[in-house]
């Protein structure tokens, strides 16, 4: 690497204007400039972070006051980022004389981020000292959604939430209790809470999100989550807007860099020049919906000129089952796999594949070549965007693990592997069993196949009466604003009868915070208990999140024994929080709720959260080892290293082909192995497949190989989708009609430096992304007549908004986008929040399901005691497209299809910039138009859901029991 300075003639033409001048302002001959370095001064650079036994005294120049030199003496105190699912590692600086965090650096001794940050990460300073952040909990007065709140203690709140919990659960209506999630993290935290009380309460945002591509991938390996070993890879894939430039995006950049810098190449199916699309070798703008043919297309090819593994497809797919099942008349012979296979995709030629998606035949094949040549070295990813767009989106995934699984690439060095084998388990103390009831409000009888809970629907459930929610917590969640159809949930959430009460768990005050009985505040990246690991590389970590105040204070001799007496103002956290509310729930244990939440080390007193973390620590391997050589020796010494350190890498980067893992000789005892399959079971489960005589772990499938070939499919009513399909899209292009201005809107791309709701009070995010126009290509403006920054209507099926155009090569012709993450609000009367980021808008209702939002001002500066908010240049806080958009729950994955079908004009007279209008009768007659498509439970022997499948937060599968639908008792 390194500058390259023009060449002779480039000079000459960035002079008479042939290219644009990318070097007149000699920004990358500054000598300070990155690319002047080697790898090896690089290398020395993050050496020069200051080393861990410095972290107590670490003194350096304060930067603000330069050119004088003045010391600043700091403590350091690793913790996780909380601004995207990576959890990259982080380090606070703490003034050791004020004892506030002063700024965030990376963590050199994370193994997933390697003490690199995206511009989230130091960003967390701005959430922690933003002016209008929540600091106490807060109750309603008045009616909800009025906007008048009063401060209450802690003890008040977790009182009466415990009471009306304790009831439900007395009373039988555990299905009234829900915990719905945005951000997760903490794993499997709150399956022991939750799991603990009895109930099926945990809702997650998952199917807005990246459900659809999880279900694709699973029905092949029973792994719902690729884990891409982007810097071994030769070639890489990405069918993402959303994953390397804003959700795994700092680990998995680097690593894709890494892959890059070896010589790999990089291709990236994306509408948009996205920046990773503007980093890659080859740019496939496909149009919305079509990327399973072109996907296809490559596999035709790859079949064809036999470029396949053929060792893994022989071993390692279900083949026979395929050929015995849609060609009985052939003999069972590879040979007629790999012909029936060809006759099957014989339409997906490069001239269809261009046909359909607009990427040339060529560029089709030279990619299908690249990747059958990559072998092995195939890395891939399909992260929302096509799977989380389009109705039958999870085939998209599917089809992209085809290539995976044709190249023997699945789980192989520079492959991909699934994310579970990469990804930290841990142990909690007194684990609960499964709860024994099923809630139809999450897994609804119409949604079997559902991978994860139908959250987007849940309004229209209620609004239909098939239930209600007594207790309701949102925790770092905001359906109002991200959901599609945020007036149904604004009716919903001003309906008593349809929630009790309602819980916002935030850190920042949101759309739908605004709508809760209680705001309580809870922790950011640096004020927060949590547990972090995440499938970055062929390794294995596990990272802590931790309040940095509260281990300073430990370190410092001024231990506390609740984090929020160390946070600012009473910022709590979600762990304390849980167990101190299960505790309420029972209090003398008769419920059978409390016993989970006691101290594995004191019987019968209440578990301390440094009990809960070194219970998980000192179980996890080699740890304890590892910290008694670091100098840890005491009770709680894992925990004490992970408190030091931020992180721990359990397995090293060679984490590959777990499937060939041999099956020990105890675990073979009393095992059967099928003649026919090879399925090797005990106790009716499979639990491996014998391979060439050897007895190996294999998939989580009931083949326990890779389902090229889904019998499940065809057993829950689905046949035509039995092996990896092109299934043609809700907005594909035969639907739409052009003549009446209708185009496809992709309104799933963030840009990389912002958050769902939470760069709202972080100044510097917003400072560089502060709108989002339609992204319209120059032919289309042209047709239209728009220029940039002129106003466009943008119709949905349920209402419109109006935004502005933006007039930009970077998107392909035929199809517009609008990046969600901006376009927050906030009304006259809402307590103030995120000005950094919120109009201020007039919201109307007509009482009929007619909603109205105007723009009543947009961003100003304000005082505060951050003087950068008198700062502030910008004005336009975007508009809020998706409360626009219809429910479009993909009838087999569940999964939002976000992708919306618009009609396009210009404004009518005295229609403004930002203004909305839905009518939420017609969201809900586009619900029940999307549900009718469904195809119900049961499946086979009355199954709500195929066993096999994973599930968040399991029930019990007994016999007969709630996962069977003909007990209708269990149905609440
Ligand atoms: S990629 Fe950025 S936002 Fe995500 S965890 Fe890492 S630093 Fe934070």
């Amino acid at each position: 690497m390194g500058y390259k300075k023009p060449s002779f003639i480039e000079n000459i033409a960035e002079k008479i204007g042939i290219i644009p001048n990318l070097h007149k302002d000699k920004y990358q001959e500054f000598e300070g400039d990155m690319r002047h370095f080697t790898d090896e001064e690089v290398a020395q650079m993050y050496e020069n972070f200051p080393p861990p036994e410095k972290w107590d005294n670490w003194v350096e120049y304060n930067p603000k006051v330069w050119p004088k030199k003045e010391k600043k003496t700091y403590q350091i105190v690793p913790t996780t980022c909380f601004n995207c699912e990576s959890a990259c590692g982080l380090t606070a600086f703490i003034d050791k004389e004020t004892q506030e965090v002063k700024k965030f650096e990376g963590n050199p001794y994370h193994p997933g981020s390697r003490g690199r940050n995206c511009a989230k990460g130091p960003a967390t300073i701005n959430q922690v000292t933003d002016p209008d952040r929540i600091l106490f909990p807060l109750k309603r007065k008045g009616k909800r959604g009025d906007g008048e709140w009063e401060r209450v203690s802690w003890d008040d709140a977790l009182d009466t939430i415990a009471t009306r919990i304790r009831k439900a659960i007395k009373e039988e209506r555990q299905n009234e209790i829900a915990y719905h999630v945005g951000r997760p993290g903490n794993e499997k935290f709150m399956n022991w809470i939750l799991q603990g009380w009895g109930i099926d309460g945990h809702n997650s945002h998952t199917n807005i999100c990246s459900s659809g591509a999880r279900f694709g991938y699973n029905l092949w390996y029973g792994y719902d989550r690729p884990s891409p070993d982007h810097a071994n890879a030769k070639f890489i894939l990405l069918i993402s807007a959303h994953l390397e430039s804003g959700h795994y995006f700092n680990p998995h950049a680097q690593r894709i860099i890494e892959g890059k810098m070896k010589g790999a190449k990089l291709a990236t199916m994306d509408p948009r020049l996205s920046n990773t699309a503007s980093m890659s070798d080859y740019w496939l703008p496909t149009y919305p919906g079509t990327e399973a043919a072109v996907l296809l297309a490559m596999a035709l090819i790859i079949l064809k000129e036999e470029l396949y593994n053929r060792d893994y497809l022989e071993n390692w797919t279900n083949w026979k089952e395929y050929l015995e099942a849609r060609h009985s008349d052939k003999e069972v012979t590879f040979e007629n796999y790999i012909a029936a296979m060809i006759e099957e995709y014989k339409d997906f030629t490069p001239e269809f594949a261009e046909n359909e998606s607009g990427v040339k035949a060529e560029t089709v094949v030279e990619i299908a070549r690249q990747i059958g040549e990559a072998g092995e070295r195939f890395a891939s990813h399909n992260w929302r965007a096509a799977g989380a767009s389009n109705l039958g989106g999870w085939a998209v995934a599917r089809c992209l693990h085809f290539l995976t699984v044709l190249t023997g690439a699945v789980g192989a060095k520079g492959g991909t592997s699934p994310n579970s084998w990469n990804k930290f388990k841990p142990t909690q103390p007194n684990p609960p069993a499964p709860q024994k009831v099923w809630n139809e409000l999450h897994f609804p009888k119409e949604y079997p196949l559902a991978f994860f809970e139908m959250s987007q629907l849940l309004p229209h459930f209620l609004k239909e009466g098939r239930g209600k929610m007594d207790v309701y917590f949102s925790r770092v969640f905001n359906p109002v604003w991200t959901y599609p159809d945020g007036f149904t949930w604004m009716e919903m959430f001003q309906d008593e009868s349809k929630f009790g009460l309602h819980a916002a768990l935030t850190p920042t005050w949101s759309e739908t915070a605004f709508y809760a009985d209680f705001v309580l505040p809870m922790g950011l990246a640096s004020e927060r208990h949590d547990l972090n690991s995440y499938a970055t590389h062929g390794g294995t970590w596990v990272a802590f999140r931790q309040p940095v105040l509260r281990e300073a204070a430990r370190r410092n001799g001024n231990p506390v024994e609740l984090t929020y007496q160390a946070n600012p103002g009473e910022v709590w956290e979600e762990d304390e929080f849980f167990i101190e509310l299960s505790w309420r729930i029972d209090p003398d244990g008769s419920m059978g709720i409390r016993k989970h939440f006691e101290s594995p080390y004191r019987p019968g007193e209440k578990i301390t959260i440094d009990e809960y973390y070194q219970y998980i620590f000192e179980r996890i391997k080699g740890l304890n080892e590892v910290a008694k050589s670091d100098g840890f020796t005491g009770q709680f010494a894992a925990l004490e290293y992970m408190k030091k350190y931020g992180a721990y890498e359990i397995e090293k980067g060679e984490s590959y082909k777990m499937n060939e893992k041999l099956l020990t000789e105890e675990q073979l005892k009393g095992t059967t192995v099928d003649a026919k399959t090879n399925v090797i079971t005990k106790k009716g489960k499979g639990i491996g497949v014998m391979i060439n005589g050897k007895a190996m772990v294999g998939f989580p499938t009931p083949s326990r190989k890779n389902e090229f070939y889904s019998q499940t499919m065809v057993d829950w009513k689905w046949p035509e989708y039995a092996t990896p399909s092109y299934i043609k899209s809700h907005i594909h292009n035969d639907v739409l009609d052009k003549t009446k201005g209708e185009y496809v809107l992709v309104p799933t791309f963030r840009l990389p430096t912002l958050i769902h709701s939470r760069s709202g009070n972080a100044k510097w995010l917003v400072e560089i992304s502060n709108r989002n126009p339609i992204w319209m290509h120059p032919d289309d403006a042209a047709k239209w007549g728009f220029k940039t920054g002129d106003l466009v209507k943008m119709n949905t099926d349920i209402g419109y908004f109006i935004d502005k155009v933006w007039v930009t090569q970077g998107m392909k012709p035929g199809v517009v986008a609008c990046s969600h993450h901006i376009g927050r609000w906030r009304r006259p009367q809402d307590k103030i929040g995120n000005r950094w980021a919120t109009n201020t808008v007039d919201i109307q209702s007509d009482g009929k399901g007619g909603w109205k939002m105007n723009t009543l001002s947009g961003i100003k500066p304000f005082e505060s005691k951050d003087s950068d908010s008198k700062r502030i240049f910008w004005k336009d806080g975007g508009v809020h497209q998706n409360i626009t958009h219809a429910v479009h729950p993909d009838p087999i994955s569940g999964m939002h299809t976000w992708h919306q079908r618009v009609r396009i004009e210009k404004p009518a007279e005295g229609e403004k910039y930002g203004d909305i209008f839905v009518d939420t009768n017609k969201s809900h007659e586009v619900y029940k138009e999307w549900l009718s498509w469904t195809r119900p439970a049961p499946g086979p022997n009355g199954e709500r859901r195929p066993l096999w499948f994973n599930r968040a937060f399991t029930p019990d599968k007994s016999e007969g029991g709630c996962y069977y639908i003909n007990d209708d008792k269990k149905d609440k």
